[in-house]
């Protein structure tokens, strides 16, 4: 967890996928990719195949918590293809991973375009992370229309 005395970051998910090439500076961010992409993207599917198809019982799916053990994860990426909605990628499944390091920050802000150093705070498309880290991306609800809809607002009013 990011110290409240440090800089606070934005990452922005959508920019993320639409190159998915992450330069050296910005491996320290797999952990934070991997948690932005099972808590905003994911879908959180009922009978989720990403589980079902791990040949190591790595993933645990607890209501809408999806969670992935580094211990017996092997990267095989079989979750990877067996997600319907294609929203893991490669680099949230890697068996080893560098943990984020905040005196990297500066070099990761520097190097990586989907991080930005601001001031923010929630919004519609955008989710607070842990202290400091925040992410934005459009919320496959919204995508797909069924999010923010007349009915839906009634009943968020309730
Ligand atoms: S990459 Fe890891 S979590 Fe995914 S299927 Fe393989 S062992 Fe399971
Ligand atoms: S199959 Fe894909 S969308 Fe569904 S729970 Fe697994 S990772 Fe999430």
């Amino acid at each position: 967890m990011l110290n409240v005395e440090s800089k606070m970051i934005l990452i922005d998910l959508d920019k993320f996928y639409e190159e998915k090439e992450l330069v050296a500076p910005c491996d320290e961010l797999k952990g934070m990719l991997e948690k932005a992409i099972r808590i905003v993207i994911c879908r959180h599917c009922e009978d989720a195949g990403c589980v079902s198809s791990c040949p190591q019982d790595a993933l645990k799916k607890d209501g809408e918590h999806l969670s992935r053990s580094n211990y017996l994860c092997t990267g095989c990426k079989t979750c990877i293809l067996a997600c319907p909605f294609g929203v893991n990628v490669d680099e949230i499944v890697e068996y080893k991973r560098k943990p984020l390091d905040i005196r990297s920050l500066d070099t990761i802000i520097k190097s990586c375009n989907f991080v930005m150093e601001g001031e923010f705070e929630e919004t519609e498309d955008i989710v607070k992370l842990e202290d400091n880290i925040f992410v934005k991306a459009v919320k496959w609800k919204k995508q797909l229309g069924i999010l923010n809809t007349p009915i839906e607002e009634k009943l968020n009013e309730r």
